[in-house]
């Protein structure tokens, strides 16, 4: 990278993707990608290179209701897991690009916005293989687990009387596959859609990789990546716009600015971030400074652009 430049990564949160329960169609999808590009073109207005991780939950679940209903209904074949993570990679990225270019036009930007379907490695001895705990798909009678899990190798689980889910593995990332071509995309200007849903996960099998039903966060895998490409700033956009101490309790505290020790020190005390939501964003923080990242910031998306500034967002330096 050229002295000039500033590389950035983001990793942009379900709320960039998806409103709320209400909006979740095509078109809202598709309308909330457009909010978000505006915030992300602002950005690159302000003189950012960036490369886009992304997270794909709820669109993976629909993805996979579709293939459960019309088994079902159609004995259509089913999609596999990571196949679903790449469907979703190219249509979240679709939308995303789309929706960047449009605006990059708008404002008369010379640039291109781009999605690169990523396979990343993950390692079969990662101790999450032992203990699959990620919920996927629909809700199932104890007879249907009970089958998928002897016809199909499915690990299930009953969900507080709730029903029965198929779990899987969330193991950390080792590996972007695609790594070299997204350097090269970064390198040219592009903007680069990368690591969707945290990566397709892949193990290696001898010479060759193949997809594995897992999930890998989207957090770490967007970490890894601003690790991989010497990112000036890890940059994760969700839906607060600061991180908080004691968050939801009554003695709760926002926080503008943390060292990584005082970061280890919260997560250490384990009362700060909540376990699947913002627990994973400091940890893939802490990774990415201590493998020599520089700067991080959380905040919302539409408080980017002052985050930016310095004037709020979280900002987490080593
Ligand atoms: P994303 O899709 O962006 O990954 P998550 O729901 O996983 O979103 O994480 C963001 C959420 O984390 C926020 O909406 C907030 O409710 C929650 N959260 C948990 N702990 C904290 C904290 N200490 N400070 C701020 N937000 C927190
Ligand atoms: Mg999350």
């Amino acid at each position: 990278m050229s002295e000039e430049r500033k590389v950035a990564v983001v990793a942009i949160g379900g709320n960039s993707l998806i409103r709320d329960k209400d909006h979740q169609t095509v078109e809202d999808q598709y309308l909330a990608a457009k909010e978000t590009a505006k915030h992300l073109v602002n950005m690159i207005e302000q003189g950012w290179d960036i490369a886009i991780g992304h997270g794909n939950g709820p669109q993976v679940g629909f993805i996979l209701r579709r293939s459960e209903i019309a088994h079902r209904v159609e004995g259509m074949h089913e999609l596999p897991l990571d196949v679903c993570g790449s469907d979703s990679q190219g249509a979240i990225g679709y939308a995303l690009q789309q929706n960047i270019q449009n605006e990059l036009r708008k404002r008369g930007i010379d640039k291109i916005a781009a999605t690169v379907i990523t396979q990343v490695r993950v390692d079969p001895n990662d101790p999450a293989f032992q203990e699959p705990s990620k919920p996927i798909g629909s809700f199932m009678e104890q007879k249907e687990a009970q089958r998928r899990k002897e016809e199909d190798g499915w690990d299930v689980v009953e969900d507080a009387g709730r029903g029965w889910r198929r779990v899987v593995p969330s193991p950390l990332p080792q590996e972007i596959m695609e790594l070299e071509a997204v350097k090269a995309m970064i390198e040219s200007g592009t903007i680069t859609i990368t690591v969707g849903g945290g990566g397709i996960p892949v193990i290696r099998d001898g010479d060759e990789v193949r997809g594995t039903a897992a999930v890998i966060d989207k957090d770490f895998a967007s970490g890894m990546l601003a690790n991989e490409i010497d990112a000036d700033l890890y940059l994760i956009s969700t839906d607060v716009e600061k991180v908080a101490l004691n968050f939801g309790k009554p003695d709760q505290e926002w926080v503008d600015q943390m060292t990584v020790a005082e970061a280890k020190a919260y997560l250490e005390e384990g009362t700060h971030f909540a376990k699947g939501s913002m627990e994973p964003k400091i940890k893939a923080i802490v990774h990415f400074l201590e493998s020599g990242g520089k700067k991080a910031i959380v905040t919302n998306p539409e408080n980017i652009g002052r985050a930016l500034q310095g004037e709020t967002g979280t900002h987490i330096v080593p």
